[in-house]
């Protein structure tokens, strides 16, 4: 099937209203900081927007570059960021990464997919939404949401995101591999969610087969 991706890109962006990324760009700033995008995107995992802004917004002002942020202790991140999910695991891996970064990287957060991947605690999720937010470089972030939709609406057939990431490049145009994130995952909060889904409200119905939606509203 020729999908219309222009037109269903633009129905997902009245649908949702998404016009970014809210846990990391509202804390990013202008012209976001490569940093603080990473940071925040390991802080946002497991954890809902508003304490992703509100734990982030708390640690930058305590320390926004790798150098400041060794200063403070693991336990100082870690009640910085509370009640972020797993804060003690994440202020360990937030201090890891900003020594990497400061011995390795000039204290730069490094632009390519290879070398972010060597970060701990950062997946192919973390490292292609900060090269996407961050740097502008076409990427395709591939959340549940994102894995889900696509496979549901018949658009791709694949098993795992890796899979998904691959399949979506080969038919999404690459204007919008960084936006697609920010729909879907949207989309996927209000409309097609991961348990009975509001087909009837469904904006992109025309172009979705059900595959695997037994029930829905
Ligand atoms: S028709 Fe239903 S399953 Fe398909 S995309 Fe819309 S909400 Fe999801």
């Amino acid at each position: 099937m020729k999908l219309p991706w222009k037109q269903i890109i633009s129905v997902l962006r009245r649908a949702t209203g998404a016009t970014e990324v809210p846990s990391v760009t509202k804390i990013a700033g202008d012209g976001p900081d490569p940093y603080r995008v990473l940071i925040s995107t390991i802080i946002s995992l497991r954890t809902r927007d508003e304490v992703t802004i509100s734990a982030s917004e708390r640690l930058f002002s305590a320390a926004d570059t790798p150098s400041a942020m060794l200063r403070l202790s693991s336990p100082a991140v870690a009640d910085l960021i509370y009640p972020a999910g797993f804060y003690r695991t994440k202020a360990d891996t937030i201090l890891k990464i900003s020594g990497i970064l400061l011995e390795a990287h000039d204290g730069k957060v490094p632009s390519r997919l290879t070398d972010l991947l060597t970060l701990p605690g950062v997946g192919r999720k973390t490292a292609n939404l900060t090269l996407g937010l961050a740097f502008g470089i076409p990427s395709i972030c591939v959340d549940t949401h994102v894995h889900r939709i696509p496979n549901r609406a018949g658009w791709i057939s694949t098993s795992n995101p890796e899979q998904t990431e691959d399949a979506l490049m080969q038919i999404l145009p690459e204007e919008f591999w960084i936006e697609i994130n920010t729909l879907l995952v949207a989309f996927g909060k209000d409309t097609c969610t991961p348990v009975s889904p509001w087909c009837s409200r469904c904006p992109i119905s025309n172009w979705c087969s059900r595959i695997g939606v037994s029930r829905h509203r």
